[in-house]
C-alpha cells in the first residue's frame, strides 16, 4: 500500500521555466543578459524546479548569463539549451558546468513540414542525428530533455520511433511540444498516452509538455498533458513567449492548485510569490499585462457589478474562487464606478477610518454617482474628497495645490510642488530636477512626504487619443511593509502622475494609522 507521503511524492507536477529562453523570445520583450539573474532569483523564491536560463551558444552574453545562474542559484536544477548539433551542446555543457544540478535540453523538429522545408533531412537522417547527438550528450550530462519539435503536428508513428531512438541512447526525460500552438487538449491526451505506451522504453522516463498559446489552448493543453501522463510542465512567467507566447506559470499553477480536487496533482510552486515575480518580469523585462490577464491582470480580481459588489461583501466566495492576498495581490476586488451601491462606498469609506451618518451617506452617495456617470471610474482619493467637502474635514493628510514643470530640449528639466498637509494646514513648496519632466515630478514629492515612503513603480496609460485624450498614471509605493497603489485619470500625465503618488501615499498613511 503506499503512504499519503510516497502518493503526494508521484503526483507533484514540476514546473520548468523557460521566461528567460523563450520568454525572452517575445517581440518586444528585451532584457541584457547580465540582468537575467535577478529574475532567476526570484524565479528559486518562487519554487520553481527547473530553470531554462537562456541558449547559451547564441552570443557570449548569454553564454555568461547562464554560467552565473548555474553558478548562484544551486538549489535549482539548470537545464543547457541546444540544437542536435555538437557546437551547441558543448556550449550548453560547458555554461551549465558548475550547476549543482542540471540537464541538457535537446532538441530537434519531428514534423514532415519541418523535415521537408526547413531541416531538408528524410525521416531517417533526423532519427541518426538525434541518436547521435544524444548519445554525445550523454558523455557529459546524465539527465538529457529531448524535445521533438512540433511533435503535435507530427507522423504519430515518426515521433514513436524518434522517442524510442531517443531513450535507447539516454534520453531521460521526453518533451512532446505543441510548438506551434495548434492541437486541442484531446488530441494532446492521446498523443501522450500513446507515446508512453507504445515506444519501446517509454516507462522509463519521464513526460514533459511545452504548450504555446495561438489558439489560447496553452494552458488547457498543458493539463490535458498532465492527464495523459506528463509530470513536467513548462511555463513562463506572464505567458511571454514566441508569437502569442507559452503556457501561462500564474494560470497553470493556479488552476492545479484551485481544482486539486478534480486533478489530485500539486506543485512546489509557493503561492504567496506568484504576483512580485510577474510584476518583477514585467518591469525588467518591459513587457506590459494585460488587464485582463487571469491571475497577474489588474482587472482580475476587480468586480464592477454592483449585485457581486454586494455578494463580495457578505462573502469573498460568492464572486471569487481565488484568494487574491494568498499570491500577494494586495486586495482591492471592488471598483468604485456607476455599477457600485451605497453598501460598497460605505464600506471604502469605513477601510480609511471614515465614518458617516445615514445622511451624510445619502449626499455622498449621489455625488458619487454623479461623478461615476462622468468619468466611469470613481478613484479612493476621489472619494474622500466628496466626503471631506461634505464634512468640511478633510480626512486625506495631504493635498497637492500647485505643480510646476519645465520640460524642453533645453537644460534638465525640473518640477516645483506645493503640498498641503491638512492636519496642520501647512502649504510647503519643493524644488527637484530629472531626466525628465515625470522624473522630476517623482522626486519633488519624494521630499515632501515622510522618508518612510518608498517609491516603487510607476505605469503610464493612454486610455484614449484625438481630441479628449486622457492619461491613467498608477504609482505604487511600499509603507511599513505594505503595498499601497493611487492612480489618478487626467488630460495632463504629469499632473495624473503627481496625483497618483499623493493618492498612494495618502491611502498608505490612512490605512496604516488606523490598524
Ligand atoms: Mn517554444
Amino acid at each position: 500500500m503506499m503512504t499519503t507521503e510516497t502518493n503526494n511524492a508521484m503526483n507533484k507536477i514540476q514546473i520548468f521555466d523557460t521566461t528567460l529562453r523563450d520568454g525572452e523570445q517575445s517581440p518586444g520583450a528585451s532584457i541584457a543578459p547580465e540582468r537575467k539573474i535577478i529574475i532567476a532569483r526570484q524565479l528559486a523564491k518562487l519554487g520553481i524546479d527547473v530553470i531554462e536560463p537562456g541558449f547559451p551558444v547564441s552570443s557570449p552574453g548569454e553564454f555568461a548569463a547562464v554560467q552565473q545562474i548555474s553558478r548562484e542559484l544551486q538549489g535549482v536544477e539548470i537545464a543547457g539549451f541546444a540544437r542536435a548539433v555538437k557546437g551547441d551542446i558543448d556550449a550548453a555543457v560547458r555554461a551549465t558546468e558548475d550547476a549543482a544540478r542540471r540537464r541538457l535540453h535537446l532538441f530537434i523538429s519531428s514534423s514532415d513540414i519541418h523535415l521537408n522545408h526547413q531541416l531538408r533531412k528524410s525521416r531517417d537522417e533526423v532519427i541518426q542525428i538525434a541518436r547521435d547527438m544524444v548519445a554525445y550528450g550523454k558523455q557529459f550530462v546524465e539527465e538529457i530533455e529531448f524535445s521533438a519539435m512540433d511533435s503535435t503536428r507530427s507522423g504519430r508513428d515518426f515521433v514513436i520511433q524518434l522517442v524510442e531512438a531517443v531513450i535507447a541512447e539516454g534520453a531521460t526525460i521526453i518533451n512532446l511540444p505543441d510548438t506551434l500552438g495548434y492541437a486541442l487538449p484531446h488530441e494532446v491526451i492521446d498523443l501522450f498516452q500513446a507515446v508512453r505506451k507504445e515506444a519501446r522504453g517509454g516507462d522509463t522516463v519521464r513526460y514533459s509538455a511545452h504548450c504555446h498559446n495561438d489558439l489560447g489552448l496553452a494552458v488547457a493543453n498543458s493539463i490535458a498533458a498532465i492527464q495523459g501522463g506528463a509530470t513536467q510542465i513548462e511555463v513562463t512567467v506572464n505567458g511571454i513567449g514566441e508569437r502569442a507566447g507559452n503556457c501561462s506559470l500564474e494560470e497553470l499553477v493556479m488552476a492545479i492548485e484551485t481544482r486539486k480536487d478534480a486533478l489530485h496533482v500539486g506543485t512546489n510552486i509557493n503561492i504567496g510569490e506568484i504576483y512580485e515575480t510577474s510584476r518583477l518580469v514585467s518591469r525588467t523585462m518591459n513587457f506590459p499585462i494585460a488587464y485582463n490577464k487571469p491571475i497577474v491582470g489588474r482587472n482580475a480580481f476587480q468586480h464592477e457589478s454592483g449585485i457581486h459588489q454586494d455578494g463580495l461583501l457578505k462573502n469573498r466566495n460568492t464572486y471569487e474562487i481565488m484568494d487574491p492576498e494568498a499570491m500577494g495581490i494586495s486586495r482591492s476586488m471592488i471598483i468604485l464606478g456607476k455599477h457600485s451601491g451605497s453598501h460598497a462606498i460605505k464600506h471604502r469609506l469605513s477601510e480609511y477610518g471614515v465614518v458617516m451618518t445615514a445622511e451624510q451617506l445619502r449626499d455622498v452617495y449621489n455625488q458619487f454617482k454623479e461623478l461615476a456617470d462622468r468619468q466611469k471610474i470613481v478613484t479612493d482619493d476621489e472619494l474622500i474628497r466628496i466626503a471631506g467637502d461634505l464634512t468640511k474635514t478633510q480626512p486625506n493628510p495631504l493635498e497637492l495645490i500647485d505643480l510646476n514643470v519645465h520640460a524642453g530640449t533645453q537644460r534638465s528639466r525640473s518640477a516645483t510642488v506645493t503640498i498641503r498637509e491638512n492636519s496642520s494646514g501647512a502649504e510647503k513648496s519643493y524644488m527637484a530636477i530629472g531626466e525628465g519632466p515625470l522624473e522630476a515630478v517623482i522626486q519633488a514629492i519624494g521630499q515632501a512626504i515622510p522618508q518612510s515612503v518608498e517609491f516603487e513603480d510607476l505605469e503610464l496609460h493612454s486610455l484614449s487619443t484625438g481630441e479628449d485624450a486622457h492619461g491613467e498614471a498608477v504609482v505604487s509605493i511600499i509603507y511599513k511593509g505594505k503595498r499601497f497603489r493611487g492612480s489618478s485619470i487626467h488630460k495632463d500625465i504629469v499632473l495624473a502622475a503627481a496625483q497618483a503618488y499623493i493618492s498612494a501615499c495618502n491611502q498608505a498613511m490612512m490605512t496604516v494609522e488606523i490598524v
